[in-house]
């Protein structure tokens, strides 16, 4: 079931889509948070730049909405060279990256989103256009078959991802430098939000960017949704300056609650304890339960419940920790379930 959701960190469309691309950073020095991978990255590409080389294959993995698209947009810009994106469900078959990887010049940055939902022939195709910047063409059909080795010139993928552990060995291994992006801590946020706020000409007071990064879920995507829609409320029901007590009331009625969660989070974790006493319970069930989907309650729902401890992964299924229950206001269950250490927690 698709759905909307203020807090879903998903890819935005229309009109958002063109909001956040005016607040995407353009260079590293711009880019809040994550330092440990931008002075890697950083150091990656000074060195390629002086060795006159294109940069190695980079995988970026990590939850959706965590700045994936736009380090590969900055890799390009840094690089001084183009970028072509595309993503692996809308690269079907081998003919459909044919043209792209033709079309790349020395140094350009390929940009393949969702990288682990390549499909197999797709991803073997690509192999060689990795390794040795070739690919193999075949010509006609059946027995007058014939294969044209067609090179390329050198570039740079930059793969993306938000499940790593999908990805082939095969292709995992022809990424030269692989980074993981995590949730990004309040503070990081509120920087985001304070910059994002400048950039849209909005008055925001310390403490209400504060409020709003504190219920971003470590994400800046959902961090710049929630400010589009506190500025809103801010403009009709407040004198347009984002207070602390602005915030709270604008994403109160947004159903938005004082860590970020909202009505799905709140679903899933009840699902959990009302119907599989506490869990474990395997994510396909709470998908059914739920009438779900299980990959957007992997991608979108379940990260941030495991980052914060409410949730916890086991061999058997998902677990409700007491964390949760105390958020929710709930007594565990009999036997008190989720406050035992799961056998099968790590
Ligand atoms: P992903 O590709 O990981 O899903 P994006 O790169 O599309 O995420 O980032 C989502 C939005 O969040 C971007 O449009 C950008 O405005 C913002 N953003 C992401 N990372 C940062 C950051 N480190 N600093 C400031 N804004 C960021």
């Amino acid at each position: 079931m698709a759905r909307e959701r203020i807090v879903g960190s998903g890819a935005e469309k229309g009109d958002e889509e063109e909001f956040n691309w005016a607040l995407r950073p353009r260079s590293l020095a711009e880019l809040i948070g994550q330092k440990a991978v931008v002075e890697k990255i950083s150091i990656s590409l000074e060195a390629a730049r002086g060795r006159g080389e294109p940069l190695e294959h980079v995988l970026l993995h990590g939850p959706p909405g965590l700045g994936k698209t736009t380090l590969a947009n900055i890799i390009a810009r840094e690089m001084g060279v183009s970028i072509q994106a595309s993503s692996g469900p809308a690269l079907e078959r081998p003919g459909d990256l044919m043209g792209i990887l033709s079309n790349l010049e020395e140094g350009d940055v390929l940009f393949i989103d969702e990288v682990h939902r390549l499909p197999t022939v797709v991803e073997e195709f690509l192999y060689p256009a990795m390794e040795e910047f070739k690919i193999n063409f075949t010509v006609d059909k059946g027995a007058f078959a014939r294969i044209l080795p067609f090179q390329l010139k050198r570039f740079t993928l930059v793969g993306a991802t938000t499940r790593a552990g999908f990805l082939s060995a095969p292709m995992r291994e022809r990424f030269g430098i692989v980074h993981y992006l995590d949730f990004y801590p309040v503070r990081e946020l509120q920087d985001i939000v304070l910059r994002s706020a400048k950039l849209l000409e909005v008055e925001v007071k310390t403490e209400g960017a504060m409020e709003i990064a504190s219920r971003s879920r470590g994400t800046p995507r959902i961090a710049n949704r929630l400010l589009r829609r506190v500025r809103d409320f801010a403009q009709v029901k407040a004198d347009g300056r984002i207070t602390r007590e602005v915030a709270r009331k604008a994403l109160e009625l947004e159903g938005v609650d004082e860590l970020g969660l909202d009505g799905l989070d709140r679903k899933l974790l009840r699902c959990v304890i009302e119907f599989y006493d506490g869990g474990p319970a395997g994510i396909e069930a709470i998908a059914a339960t739920l009438n779900e989907e299980s990959d957007t309650l992997v991608d979108m729902v379940e990260p941030y419940l495991l980052k914060i401890g409410f949730l916890a992964r086991t061999a058997r299924g998902r677990l409700v920790r007491p964390p949760a229950y105390k958020h929710l206001r709930l007594a565990p269950q009999q036997g008190d379930k989720g406050n035992r250490q799961g056998l099968f927690d790590r």
